[in-house]
């Protein structure tokens, strides 16, 4: 009778790709060490990360970009003006920054 849980060296699945690998070749997650991942799931989770935080600074732009804009316009009292403030304020309900 073989128990394959005790055997250090018998190959674990990846639990992202499920590919199986010995323990030397994965990596163990902090806060959840049952969770471990293969080094090829490691980077290309890492590139998710940082296309993740890309989105993040181009949204994060857009919106300060948006703010700059809102008070540009209501310093030069153009929110006030027939026809181009209810345009506006229009365009600010739909926007979504
Ligand atoms: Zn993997």
């Amino acid at each position: 009778m073989t128990d394959t849980a005790a055997d250090p060296a018998a190959p674990l699945a990846c639990w992202c790709c499920g590919a199986e690998k010995p323990e030397s070749h994965l990596l163990r997650l902090g806060a959840r060490p049952e969770a471990a991942v293969c080094g090829e799931c490691a980077i290309h989770l890492r590139q998710r990360a940082r296309a993740l935080g890309n989105r993040r600074a181009v949204a994060r732009h857009l919106h300060n970009a948006a703010n700059r804009f809102r008070e540009a316009v209501i310093s030069a009292g153009l929110h006030n003006r027939p026809g181009i403030g209810p345009a506006l304020r229009w365009i600010n309900r739909r926007s979504p920054f």
